[in-house]
């Protein structure tokens, strides 16, 4: 088969559901330059089934299930609440689902940080998924073993980004089994290079002098959900912490700079969601729920129910949190990126073709900032290397609050 009759690189969003149904195994997911994974067909041993067009999520959308509701909520639980990003609802719906014996697929960090799809049987281990782990996760096996448990008869409650959640959707099929399935998906602002972040992790440990790292936490509430922090902690107890506005990964990520191209083109944004349930921040509280607005120190969770299975999963955990109704409509308006793809930095181009040739952090430094003279001096690509090679690179204190 040929490969262009895949997604080409600038709609393909790297779900691998296209790698996993291939019955011959002869599709491979590969990172290219930018440190994104996308299939690479053996074009020898594939037996041109189209198997894999039919299962991508982008070439057959699934069918979605639009917003039913709309709640502000945030967790009854302190500890959970600050361990997670928003408002501690995903860690409530999947405790749910463990003490009835169910299995919980979620994001978490390896041993090198980083982040892969895992599945969890116990409470204890639901801590590893949450938070937001700000890079591209890979598939590590989860389609299938979702599968696996519920042809045994074990509840599922999948969670992840939606482009995930159609991709699994897609690699089920028809089966009768998925009635036991519940998903999860955030609401997605899109996904940066896992090639970017090791380099991120490298210089920083680098520059505390430490031999490793031993956690990270992309949203830490150190401060507040608001003002939240990247945080590094270091194996002599030493520990990195800025406030996103002023951390250069954080930066670089909100500002577009290094996100997989497919997040400029989503095609899994509301009205196109196929999950149950979908968890976005309520940055917007003060003004659309005022009555949750105390909680904005520690977060508050935006909650779309899309199905009656979602809404029951909901319904059976609200004794443990606060929550408030809110129109649907509101709900969408105060969160742009529940619709609307974001769109690609002016300077990404110039930052891909600058990135082999300087350190990261002095490089995000020149990119990071933009001012009129910057977007001048872009435009000459010897001055714009005269320019970086003299830079400073951001070496903040290990610590700035
Ligand atoms: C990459 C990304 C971008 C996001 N962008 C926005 C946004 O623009 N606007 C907005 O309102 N909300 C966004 N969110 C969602 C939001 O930040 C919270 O994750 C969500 O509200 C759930 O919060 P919680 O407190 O209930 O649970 P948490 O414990 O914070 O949520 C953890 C959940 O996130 C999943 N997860 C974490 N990292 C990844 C990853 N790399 N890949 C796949 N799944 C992951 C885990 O599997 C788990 O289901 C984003 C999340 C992620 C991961
Ligand atoms: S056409 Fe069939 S054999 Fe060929 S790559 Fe796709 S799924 Fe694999
Ligand atoms: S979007 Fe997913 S299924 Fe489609 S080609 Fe890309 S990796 Fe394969
Ligand atoms: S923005 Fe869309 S394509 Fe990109 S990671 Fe999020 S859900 Fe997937």
């Amino acid at each position: 088969m040929k490969k262009s009759l895949l997604p080409d690189a600038s709609i393909c969003n790297g779900c691998a559901a296209c790698a996993v149904v291939c019955p011959v195994k002869a599709i491979q997911m590969t990172p290219n330059d930018q440190g994104f994974a996308y299939p690479q067909i053996d074009e020898e041993h594939c037996i041109t089934c189209e198997k894999c067009i039919r299962t991508c999520p982008v070439l057959t959308p699934p069918t979605p299930q639009l917003v039913q509701e709309a709640w502000g909520a945030v967790t009854n639980r302190k500890e959970e609440l600050m361990r997670s990003s928003s408002g501690g609802i995903f860690q409530l719906l999947a405790s749910k689902v463990l003490t009835r014996g169910g299995v919980v697929f979620g994001a978490r960090f390896d041993s090198d940080f980083n982040v892969v799809l895992d599945c969890c049987e116990d409470i204890i281990e639901l801590s590893k998924f949450q938070g937001s782990k700000y890079v591209q996760c890979s598939e590590n096996g989860a389609y299938v073993k979702t599968l696996e448990y519920l042809k045994t008869g074990r509840e599922v409650l999948f969670s992840g980004l939606p482009c995930q959640l159609a991709a699994l959707n897609n690699v089920l099929g028809n089966t009768s089994h998925s009635a036991k399935l519940l998903t999860v998906g955030c609401v997605c602002h899109g996904i940066p290079s896992p090639k970017v972040w090791q380099k991120y992790l490298q210089e920083r440990r680098e520059i505390s002098g430490e031999e490793k790292i031993i956690g990270v936490n992309c949203r830490d509430k150190c401060l507040s959900w608001y003002d939240y922090s990247m945080s590094i902690m270091f194996s002599e107890g030493k520990k990195y912490s800025c406030i996103y506005k002023h951390d250069p990964y954080m930066r670089g990520f909100l500002q577009h700079l290094f996100l997989r191209p497919a997040c400029f083109h989503c095609k899994f944004k509301n009205p196109h969601w196929i999950q149950d349930i979908t968890l976005a921040d309520f940055w917007k509280v003060r003004k659309f729920l005022p009555q949750l607005f105390e909680e904005k120190k520690d977060g508050v969770s935006l909650v779309l129910v899309h199905s009656t299975e979602g809404k029951q999963l909901l319904e059976s955990v609200t004794d443990d949190m606060k929550c408030f109704n809110v129109p649907v409509n509101k709900a969408m308006v105060s969160n742009p990126a529940s619709m609307n793809s974001v769109k690609n930095a002016p300077y990404s181009k110039a930052f891909w073709q600058d990135y082999n040739k300087y350190p990261l952090l002095k490089l995000l430094r020149w990119y990071n900032y933009r001012s009129w003279w910057k977007s001048f001096i872009n435009l000459f690509p010897k001055w714009r290397h005269n320019h970086i090679r003299d830079m400073v690179p951001d070496s903040r204190p290990q610590s700035n609050h």
